[in-house]
């Protein structure tokens, strides 16, 4: 590993975001930096379903947007079965 990949590395994290909120209804993802934090959306702008960014127990913020359990505490940061299971949708009226 050169120098380069670490430059590219870098410049994606940054690009990206240090942190990471998903949607706890469909898995919708999105990466965020600590001033960048208020722009996040309150809703899913995919599905309306609930962003979480911070674990429910301790507050804790993920890094990864693919994180199941949070890396302080442990608690569950959202269903892991996500997209293992059947999701139902409801019905439309
Ligand atoms: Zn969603
Ligand atoms: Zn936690």
């Amino acid at each position: 590993m050169g120098k380069a990949s670490d430059w590219l590395r870098e410049e994606r994290r940054k690009i990206l975001g240090d942190w990471a909120a998903v949607c706890l209804r469909c898995g919708y993802a999105q990466r965020y930096f600590d001033d960048s934090e208020g722009e996040l959306p309150a809703v899913c702008p995919d599905c309306g379903g609930e962003i979480r960014s911070r674990c429910p127990s301790c507050a804790a913020r993920f890094s990864s947007v693919f994180a199941v359990e949070c890396e302080a505490c442990g608690a569950a940061l959202r269903p892991a079965e996500l997209h293992g299971v059947q999701i139902r949708k409801p019905p439309r009226a």
